[in-house]
């Protein structure tokens, strides 16, 4: 491998693959307390809708009562003239009067009842509302508090971990860190990878031999011409006693050479 890709390859696996889970993790935390937070907030725009519309209807009763107050008083006025008509067509006319104030207020009555009724049914939804907004309240709260601190353990392992590349970027080749930075900034994800069957891993297309042979070499950095990332051929660790992953390699090396 090309000695310079070492240390930010370690840089890569051991902090910024780590980093990344630990983001993508705190957004998921961030997401569901924010997915709690917007329940409470429906139930309290409801709570805020039903008492706006009580309040109307409270109104709206307030100006019937009177208009039905004002009727019944005019009617007890007309029953009051009455013994003190002489006049027939006076008491026929006054009858009259009398018949269709008094269908007005039959009519006026019926409309106050059902803005009662009305009354009642939404202020049993608005007590319903509020007791569930206190229940979502109650049972939401440890349940936020668990995700904070959550949200906290991942801040302090970002924190450390953001110390420790600090540590190992300052003994990395300065300028392959920045091209490594802006890779990585741009995917959020590996950008150094190794060539596998001729493929690179990353993008999973295919690479020509020449690109293949570029990148065994080592001597300079390749990048794949698909994705932009940095290729490197990965070195199969040798491990004394498994001679099973040796063996494969030397035959390979034995049928090429
Ligand atoms: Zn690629």
């Amino acid at each position: 491998m090309l000695k310079v890709l070492k240390p930010i390859l370690d840089i890569q696996e051991k902090i910024d693959m780590h980093m990344i889970q630990l983001m993508r993790l705190k957004t998921e935390r961030r997401r569901d307390l924010a997915n709690l937070e917007a329940v409470k907030t429906k139930l309290s725009g409801e709570i805020e809708l039903k008492t706006s519309e009580i309040n109307d209807l409270q109104k709206n009763i307030n100006l019937m009562e009177e208009d039905l107050r004002v009727l019944k008083e005019k009617l007890k006025k007309l029953e009051a003239q009455q013994p003190l008509i002489k006049k027939v067509e006076e008491f026929n006319a006054l009858s009259h009067e009398m018949s269709q104030a008094d269908r007005e207020r039959s009519l006026k009555e019926q409309h106050l009842s059902t803005r009662y009724d009305q009354l009642a049914a939404l202020s049993d939804l608005l007590k319903e509302c509020k007791g569930n907004l206190q229940r979502t309240t109650e049972s939401s709260r440890a349940l936020e508090q668990e995700i904070q601190e959550s949200i906290d353990r991942i801040n302090v392992e970002g924190r450390e971990l953001l110390a420790r590349r600090a540590e190992l970027v300052a003994h990395a080749d300065q300028d392959v860190f920045k091209i490594y930075e802006k890779l990585l900034h741009s995917k959020k994800d590996r950008v150094i990878v190794p060539i596998e069957n001729r493929c690179c891993s990353g993008c999973h297309i295919s690479l020509t031999a020449q690109d293949e042979n570029l990148v065994r070499k080592g001597e300079r950095l390749v990048f794949c011409e698909h994705c932009s990332r940095i290729h490197y051929w990965p070195e199969i660790e040798v491990v004394e006693d498994t001679a099973a992953t040796v063996k494969p390699r030397r035959r390979r090396a034995a049928a090429k050479g």
